[in-house]
């Protein structure tokens, strides 16, 4: 599975406020490169977390993109993939409108009312872990379902398992300028942090450039 890693972040390296108000971090032309790299991969990926925050739908907007994924024989839209352990996904929620195929990654800890209610809304639910979804796990559920890329939105819990796990191939960070502040707001990654150094992801860089009023820096992932 080739995963992508893409987010923007504040010059602080935050995700968004303290209050986890979705803040409009990049500009238009960031949002562009978004949508086409969202038309570019099976799959785009947020944690439960942000789906409570942000109610997002993660589909691609530009009807041009859109044609030409149906051009190339590929779905419409790339699918929806939530890491919700306990299936807490609220039935109302824009990700589960039509628009796109839906994939929750649960936990088998997730209540059986929960998972059927899911379903019932036509999401495709897979079981991927114990108590927490386990990303290994779920990425080869999704690779059983025909999916070989994905891109990974956030927010920083989920990121923090991913890179964790050692699952990131690239990862692509919009840094705009403004300071969000407040030691509780998310990071890029936060979870229980690396305390050795030699745990760091190691990052090549890649290619950085002005983008709006910000800066876009690509990194690859140093396997070694
Ligand atoms: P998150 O990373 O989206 O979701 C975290 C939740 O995912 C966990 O609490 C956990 O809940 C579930 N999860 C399931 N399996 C997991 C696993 N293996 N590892 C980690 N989590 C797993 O939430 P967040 O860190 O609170 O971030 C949300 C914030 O980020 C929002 O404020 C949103 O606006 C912001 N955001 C910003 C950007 C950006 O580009 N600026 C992008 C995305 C999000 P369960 O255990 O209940 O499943």
């Amino acid at each position: 599975m080739d995963v992508h890693v893409n987010a923007a972040m504040s010059a602080d390296g935050k995700l968004s406020t303290v209050d986890r108000e979705q803040i409009r971090i990049s500009g238009d032309r960031d949002f562009q490169r978004v949508d086409a790299m969202r038309a570019d991969v099976d799959a785009v990926m947020v944690g439960i977390g942000t789906v409570m925050a942000d109610d997002p739908s993660l589909t691609v907007d530009d009807p041009g993109l859109i044609e030409k994924r149906e051009d190339d024989g590929r779905e419409p839209q790339p699918a929806r993939v939530i890491a919700d352990s306990r299936a807490r996904l609220p039935l109302d929620a824009r990700i589960l409108d039509d628009t796109a195929e839906t994939i929750i990654l649960v936990a088998e800890a997730a209540p059986s009312e929960r998972r059927a209610g899911l379903t019932a809304e036509d999401a495709i639910v897979r079981v991927a872990g114990e108590s927490r979804v386990d990303l290994t796990t779920g990425l080869d559920a999704l690779e059983a379902h025909g999916i070989s890329s994905i891109m990974v939105e956030g927010g920083g819990e989920l990121l923090a398992s991913f890179f964790e796990a050692g699952l990131v191939d690239t990862l692509t960070v919009y840094i705009g300028s403004m300071v969000i502040g407040g030691a509780d707001a998310p990071t890029l990654v936060d979870g229980a942090g690396f305390t050795a150094t030699d745990d760091f992801p190691a990052l090549v860089r890649e290619s950085v450039s002005p983008l709006d009023d910000g800066v876009l820096v690509e990194w690859s992932i140093d396997a070694d």
